[in-house]
């Protein structure tokens, strides 16, 4: 681990001040990459306060960065703190972000199945944010898991076993986590310059040789358009190479839920169904197409097809599930989850929706789910909220399903019945049913390498 020297303030030194830097901005300049060093430097040490942080992200929001200004800001903030250097520790190095989704608990069968596959994963996960959930949301439903660390025991896990998956801790990147904050409060999450730097910043810092970015696309996505998800997609990958890390993003679909499961413990449950060959076809898809790529990247597999072959190897075998076993293990979690998942908590009741029509489902609206989930008490709506582990959704029907009036749509998972009247409406409301099949289109749009 290297821990960058803290140079005293670069403020002082700029031509302009903070105001006259917040002005610029706001009027569509470009701000030179030591304005911006100075800016975070300042703003970690408290030099530039909260709302002029918050000033500066508003104007970033109106005006955006260019390329140049986006990687120096980016670079800045990664070295806000601690950057690892795992490059004493043999093996591959890659990682996988996710934008952020419904229903989306891929990190939790893909890095065991990376790892199985020879390559080091060194996972820096976050939680729910706004109608999304968070990997480690989903992992700390399991009866003992610890996502918080120091640096020196993730290190230590990923030379023993090869993969951690943990949250962000203190040192890394603590103007992204500050930063994130004020954007999360004041309406700048949706920001190309500042969601690349928010990503990439902590992925820069976690000593990864490699990239794979899954940059959701849809009505349950913070990028609505594949115009947006393409820009978004296009600029983490030139500012990563830029950096010098192999990175590539897929633009996948998040118009419904990925999966059945909406919720924390049934999220765990539904990824380590795919760890023991079975699960839903759509997270089977995504988990293979990133884990491919991830392959693809490291080098050692020469085509998507050798890397599948890989992948669905190590599920065969049981060598992805015992890698979960030992990561649940290593961090303090009941090992027997992987295979029971029954152990996991549960909620006392799953209230049956029945279908009000005989049809197709044509779509099911995420966003609604995700917040409805939310509701129930799997997300927050406030930073200091606990989530209910046991509580969530399952969605018995998806796109291009038939169903008959009548038979199961959705369950809801809940501690008592009446929390499940009050959002029965709601989920009834996110599914369109039609009297013609639309068959759903493929999950993965597009794959962004340069
Ligand atoms: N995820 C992040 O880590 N940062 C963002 O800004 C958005 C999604």
């Amino acid at each position: 681990m290297s821990k960058k020297v803290k140079t005293p303030s670069r403020l002082s030194q700029m031509a302009r001040s903070v105001p006259e830097m917040i002005a610029f901005k706001r009027d569509g300049g470009a701000l030179e990459a030591t304005e911006l060093e100075a800016l975070i430097q300042g703003f970690v040490t408290g030099e530039v306060a909260d709302y002029q942080m918050t000033a500066l992200a508003m104007a970033i929001f109106f005006r955006g960065m260019t390329a140049e200004e986006t990687a120096a800001l980016t670079l800045a903030m990664r070295d806000s703190g601690d950057v690892l250097d795992l490059s004493n520790i043999p093996g591959f190095k890659v990682d996988k972000h996710s934008t952020g989704g419904v229903g989306d608990k891929v990190s939790i069968c893909l890095a065991p199945m990376v790892t199985a596959c020879g390559l080091r994963v060194p996972m820096i996960s976050g939680r729910g944010l706004g109608h999304t959930g968070g990997t480690l949301d989903k992992l700390e439903a399991i009866p003992g898991f610890k996502v918080d660390t120091t640096t020196k025991r993730f290190i230590r896990q990923i030379e023993k076993i090869g993969c951690a998956l943990i949250g962000q801790t203190a040192d890394l990147a603590p103007a992204d986590r500050r930063l994130y904050a004020l954007r999360d409060v004041s309406a700048t999450v949706e920001s190309i310059p500042l969601i690349t730097a928010s990503i990439l910043s902590k992925k820069l810092a976690e000593g990864i040789d490699a990239l794979v970015l899954d940059v959701k696309v849809g009505e349950g996505a913070f990028m609505k358009t594949e115009k947006q998800a393409r820009e978004l997609a296009e600029s983490i990958v030139r500012v990563g190479r830029h950096a010098g890390k192999k990175v590539s993003a897929l633009l996948t679909r998040m118009d419904a839920p990925l999966g059945h499961a909406v919720g924390n413990a049934v999220e765990s449950a539904e990824a380590f169904a795919v760890l023991s060959g079975g699960g839903p076809d759509d997270l089977v898809e995504c988990t293979f197409a990133l884990g491919a790529e991830m392959l693809r990247l490291a080098g050692v597999a020469k085509s998507e097809a050798a890397a599948r072959k890989m992948l669905a190897k190590v599920i065969e075998d049981g060598s992805a599930a015992r890698k979960m076993q030992e990561v649940v293990k290593a961090q303090g979690g009941d090992p027997r989850v992987v295979l029971e998942p029954d152990r996991l908590p549960s909620a006392p009741h799953a209230v049956i929706i029945p279908s009000p029509s005989s049809g197709y489902v044509k779509s099911i609206n995420a966003r609604e789910i995700g917040l409805t989930a939310v509701h129930l008490g799997a997300g927050r709506t406030r930073a200091d909220q606990e989530v209910d582990p046991a509580v969530g959704i399952l969605l018995d029907k998806k796109p291009g399903d038939e169903v008959s009036q009548g038979e199961r749509l959705a369950r809801i998972l809940v501690r008592n019945r009446a929390a499940a009247r009050a959002v029965t409406g709601r989920i009834l409301e996110a599914y369109t049913i039609t009297q013609r099949r639309t068959a759903p289109l493929p999950l993965v749009i597009d794959t962004i390498r340069r």
